[in-house]
């Protein structure tokens, strides 16, 4: 199974890829992951790609869409996976579905994880994420039991760079530019599953394992 989670950022597709991962065992793809794993290393295309992300802007689509088919070619994605935060243009949108027409293949569902500008804005300010398995936690709505630590890992949280708020600001406003017009692209087939993200994490999640519409695998 494929499954392409859209939605801003803060929208909580890291958080609902999880639920996801538990019940059907897919593979988690998040570009933002891999670009940060990129920025860490510190040679020249992680330089590169950290330019783009310390500004919210989005990194090439060259860059990313290579990035990507190549993560999604790899074999432990063979049973299925998530894509989270690609595609995020037309563009690539494109590119993965060229992809995935030369290998016999589709994507099975997207879900459109559906929040207001106002609660992004809100949420991306307050939000902490775990060092070590990437688990998001939020100060107001998901506060971690012990203070700095991940619930599920013991691991450090942290903030991260582009959790700012001029940056965050800008990262809403590319998201509503270029990636919005995504749900019309996506809308033109019967893939497309429009959730509500503005209520209870538990609730977004049973609707999303809903959408999907197969049962759990475990
Ligand atoms: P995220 O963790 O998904 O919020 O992504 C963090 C940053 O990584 C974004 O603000 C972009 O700079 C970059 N990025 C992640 N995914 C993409 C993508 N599909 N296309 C371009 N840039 C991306």
């Amino acid at each position: 199974m494929r499954v392409v989670l859209l939605g801003a950022p803060g929208a909580g597709k890291g958080t609902q890829a999880e639920t996801i991962v538990q019940a059907f065992g897919l593979v988690h793809v998040a570009s933002g992951d891999l670009f940060r794993e990129a920025a860490h290393k510190g040679n020249e295309l992680g330089n590169l790609v950290k330019s783009y992300m310390d500004r919210g802007a989005l990194v090439p689509d060259e860059i990313t869409i290579r990035m990507i088919l190549e993560r999604i070619a790899a074999p432990d994605c063979r049973q299925g996976f998530i894509l989270d935060g690609f595609p995020r243009t037309l563009e690539q949108a494109r590119a993965l579905d060229a992809a995935l027409v030369e290998r016999n293949m589709a994507i099975d569902k997207v879900v459109y994880i559906k929040v207001s500008s106002e609660e992004l804005q809100a949420r991306l300010g307050g939000r902490w994420i775990c060092r070590k398995c990437q688990a998001p936690y939020h100060v107001v709505n998901l506060p971690p039991r012990t203070a700095g630590k991940c619930d599920k890992c013991g691991g450090d949280l942290y903030q991260r760079d582009d959790d700012t708020a001029a940056t965050v600001k800008k990262r809403i406003e590319v998201y509503f530019r270029q990636t919005e017009p995504l749900v019309a692209y996506y809308r033109k087939s019967s893939m497309l599953a429009e959730i509500d993200g503005e209520r209870p994490i538990d609730a977004v999640g049973r609707d999303i394992l809903k959408a999907i519409g197969r049962r759990p695998t475990r």
